[in-house]
């Protein structure tokens, strides 16, 4: 992500700000030019800022919603004590998903009238009741996120029940969000042969697949060819961590390279994939330095570094 300042006094300011912390002014970031503008003074807010303070961006043209607001088709039930703060969290990690789509031109793929393709993204956040437990997911371009990932503890709770190495609500919207453009990537461009010569073949039993995973643990090759265990259990969850993991690179990279930690080159698949590995094991030691886990404890083999590179030149494809 590119450092964003100020519109009024050039002081460097976070994505998440709606205030500058060092003049006052009122900040919403507007997605089009992906920079900081004066709220209500450049552009309108979205009606989630206004209404419920769950957002910090300008709102489209035609639309009293923001784009990634927009594409909400539910939100919890405000009611209901702490569901606002859990989808706060979760609109907030959903603002800096829409940002790399956009970087990506990813935003401009998933609006090209091509129904019969694939359907629009959408979003529901949802709190789970007594008689509604509600399971994270993706179908036919819906995203279902259970809002209780929003929450530290229960989350934590789930990362260690689940063995898992790294578990965000950033997490979560990129690895359904990959779902969905798996569909307009490699899908609906008939990439079929190519996706399956590196993930395999998708056309194998899912649920099987995931009884099988979750009975008899990952697959016996999980470390040298999978990015996470899950990943091992079916191919289309492959490429959803693998998905996930290349817009966690990307957005890093992309920070870094804005910061000075890494040169700035053209970064292509390879590039992208090389320079990254000595990063987060510097950027690992930072952390381990300061006491915390790991920032990216996961490793790349050659087969993983390959699906990578994969996802990075279906991107371009798209363009
Ligand atoms: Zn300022
Ligand atoms: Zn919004
Ligand atoms: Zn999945």
């Amino acid at each position: 992500m590119e450092l964003l300042s100020c519109p009024q006094c050039a002081q460097v300011v976070y994505f998440d700000n709606d205030v500058c912390l060092s003049c006052n002014t009122r900040l919403a970031f507007d997605p089009g030019p992906l920079a900081m503008v004066k709220a209500d003074v450049d552009a309108v807010m979205c009606k989630n800022a206004s209404n419920h303070s769950v957002c910090n961006w300008t709102a489209l043209p035609d639309s009293s919603f923001c784009l990634a607001c927009n594409a909400n088709k539910t939100i919890p039930d405000l009611s209901a004590h702490g569901n606002l703060s859990r989808w706060r969290a979760m609109e907030q990690a959903k603002r800096r998903l829409y940002y790399s789509l956009r970087e990506l031109g990813l935003v401009e793929v998933s609006a090209q009238p091509f129904p019969e393709r694939a359907p629009p993204l959408r979003f529901q956040f949802l709190g789970a009741t007594a008689n509604r437990p509600v399971t994270t997911g993706h179908e036919d371009g819906l995203i279902t996120i259970d809002i209780a990932e929003a929450e530290d503890a229960e989350r934590e709770r789930r990362r260690d029940a689940l063995g898992e190495d790294y578990r965000t609500p950033l997490g979560h919207l990129r690895h359904e969000t990959g779902h969905y453009f798996w569909l307009l990537l490699v899908d609906s461009v008939n990439q079929h042969d190519g996706f399956r010569a590196i993930f395999g073949d998708e056309r194998q039993d899912y649920s099987k697949a995931l009884k099988h995973h979750y009975e008899k643990g990952p697959r016996a090759d999980r470390q040298d060819c999978y990015i996470t265990a899950y990943a091992s259990a079916h191919p289309h969850e492959d490429w959803a961590e693998t998905f996930a993991h290349y817009l966690h690179i990307y957005d890093t990279m992309m920070t870094a390279q804005e910061i000075g930690f890494i040169p700035l080159v053209e970064l292509d698949g390879q590039t992208l994939v090389e320079m990254w590995i000595p990063l987060s094991v510097r950027l690992n030691l930072l952390n381990r330095s300061m006491g915390v886990r790991d920032l990216y404890p996961f490793v790349l083999t050659k087969p993983v570094r390959d699906k990578l590179i994969y996802v990075h030149e279906a991107i371009q494809r798209s363009r």
